[in-house]
């Protein structure tokens, strides 16, 4: 394998940095030729001095001077969020890895993808959002979509080899969050606090209380549909509280492949940096000795309305997604605020999506626009 040149979009979130660390351990396969971070501006210098980028970008302009002055000479370093939109498109970089957060990372993969690069892609957002552009797009140049989702890592990896024609279902399993067990009362008054704890995986704000509403397991759904080509109607939702095994693939003969492993975000993101191929990871095993057990449950629909309001949106009209998405990040955001109550956050989902969806068909601007108009919605209803 040569040399991969990567750039690490959103490099100081938990998908960046542990993608830092599979760099450390294979230097010799690795060159970080751009870093981009949000407002972590020390964190960003620590990892510019160690890796020793070609570019550095800081969204937050008023950090820029901090970078700038911290930062070797050999270093670019711009800021802006329109910048990293810029930089993905250079001839220096072979892979793209979009760790970015909600609809910001949208763009970014649309240009990476047009260029012909390949993109790890960490932003469920960007299919979920636009995934009728994303995956033209991907089929009619050298580009290359290898999701770094645990989920459709673990498919991809059951469906190397396999005719895709073969395929009669694919078993999306979900952790089914901390409020798996909680009553309908219950659920009326959770708090921040307890929403920002799941059971299993560390990860990003966002994403933590999108898993404990299963929201995260509805936009996953449609990220499968648009990376696998499968009618939602063949993508089962499962729960599996010890998230062990990522997803099953069954096939037309009864057949069903798996991917186990500990959860660690690291294997799906070194797969996508290497696929075809395996690279040697440093990090703990499972031990099939040990007694334990695996279990399954069905997903109680009532409790997380979230995930057909994600589904019902494929079979619906072209920019449904993109109302879901936005109206989910005003809503995610409105609750960490203690603006709203955690049963808020599917009322107003569904609120922005009775409202707002028409027949409008899927273009990079109306997708724009209809992502302003529902964020503006989401943010005044109650
Ligand atoms: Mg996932």
């Amino acid at each position: 394998m040569k040399k991969q040149r990567i750039a690490i979009l959103g490099s100081t979130g938990s998908i960046g940095t542990q993608a830092l660390e599979i760099v450390r351990q294979h230097p010799e396969k690795f060159d970080v030729v751009a870093l981009t971070a949000n407002s972590n501006c020390s964190q960003l210098i620590e990892q510019v001095l160690e890796f020793n980028p070609s570019y550095a970008i800081i969204c937050d302009e008023r950090k820029y001077e901090d970078l700038r002055t911290a930062s070797p000479g050999s270093v670019q370093v711009l800021s802006g969020k329109d910048k990293i939109d810029e930089i993905v498109v250079l001839d220096e970089i072979d892979i793209v890895l979009n760790s970015l957060v909600g609809f910001a990372g949208f763009k970014p993969t649309f240009n990476a993808l047009s260029s012909g690069k390949r993109v790890a892609l960490a932003n469920k957002e960007s299919l979920v959002v636009g995934g009728k552009l994303i995956t033209s797009l991907a089929q009619n140049s050298s580009a290359e979509l290898i999701p770094v989702d645990s989920e459709h890592s673990a498919m991809l990896q059951c469906i190397v080899g396999e005719n895709k024609e073969r395929i009669e279902k694919i078993v999306i399993t979900a952790s089914g969050g901390p409020f798996r067990d909680f009553s309908h009362d219950q659920m009326k008054s959770i708090t921040v606090e307890q929403a920002l704890k799941h059971p299993n995986w560390d990860m990003g704000t966002k994403i933590t209380i999108d898993s404990s509403t299963m929201m995260n397991k509805g936009l996953e759904i449609i990220e499968a549909h648009w990376l696998f080509g499968l009618p939602v109607s063949q993508i089962e939702p499962v729960i599996h509280p010890q998230s062990i095994i990522h997803s099953i693939v069954t096939y037309v003969d009864g057949s069903s492949k798996a991917q186990l492993g500990l959860p660690d975000m690291k294997v799906p993101i070194i797969y996508a940096l290497t696929y075809p191929d395996r690279l040697y990871l440093e990090t703990p095993r499972m031990d099939w000795t040990t007694e334990q057990t695996l279990t399954f449950q069905p997903v109680d629909y009532s409790k997380f309305p979230c995930v057909k309001l994600a589904m019902e949106t494929i079979d619906n009209v072209e920019l449904a997604p993109a109302i879901l998405n936005a109206a989910n990040e005003v809503a995610v955001q409105r609750f960490l605020n203690k603006e709203i109550g955690y049963i808020d956050i599917p009322k107003i989902v569904e609120k922005s999506l009775e409202t707002l969806t028409d027949n409008t068909e899927i273009t990079f601007n109306n997708l724009i626009e209809v992502d302003k108009e529902t964020r503006e919605f989401a943010s005044r209803i109650n």
